[in-house]
């Protein structure tokens, strides 16, 4: 059975903190579902269009990398898709007390379907989409921070 991994996230817009994770990742899993949430609810900086863009862009040469869009339960889409693993990344021990309960929670739903955290590497455990977000609505500088493939002021 293949290896199936999704990545879920709002990617608004993806950082190095994520690419990074997903690299890193890659050569674990035979498949990796980069999922872009759509919730209705949330207001995002960026429209769905460019985040997908970007984040297709940021992962072209990555051959088992795929980017697609969802919507609902994390677990729901996972089983959609014959995933058994769900992806996430660790900055510190906030994410990981969020993370331990979204993945308790999540196994409750489906006991198949396991969690995998990744730690950072810790030149990227500062950044955080929505100090990115703050640092773009004020015209600032964030090369530092996003993949060099993408140009948020587009
Ligand atoms: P959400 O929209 O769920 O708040 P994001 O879209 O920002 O989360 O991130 C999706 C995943 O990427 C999460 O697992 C998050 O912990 C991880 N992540 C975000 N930033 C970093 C980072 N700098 N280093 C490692 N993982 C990160």
């Amino acid at each position: 059975m293949k290896r199936i991994a999704v990545f879920p996230g709002s990617f608004d817009p993806i950082t190095l903190g994520h690419s990074h994770i997903v690299e890193r990742a890659s050569s674990l899993f035979d498949v990796i579902v980069v999922a872009i949430g759509t919730n209705t609810t949330k207001q995002y900086l960026f429209p769905l269009n460019k985040r997908i863009e970007w984040t297709e862009k940021v992962f072209k040469n990555l051959s088992n990398v795929r980017v697609v869009t969802y919507e609902g339960l994390t677990v729901d889409f996972c089983k959609s898709l014959n995933a058994n693993y769900i992806l996430r990344g660790l900055r510190n021990g906030t994410d990981f007390d969020f993370e331990q309960s979204i993945a308790t929670m999540n196994k409750t739903l489906n006991p198949a379907i396991e969690t995998i955290l990744l730690n950072t590497d810790p030149a990227f455990a500062a950044i955080h989409s929505s100090i990115v977000r703050e640092i773009i609505k004020n015209k600032g500088d964030v090369s530092s921070f996003v993949p060099p493939q993408i140009n948020v002021y587009e």
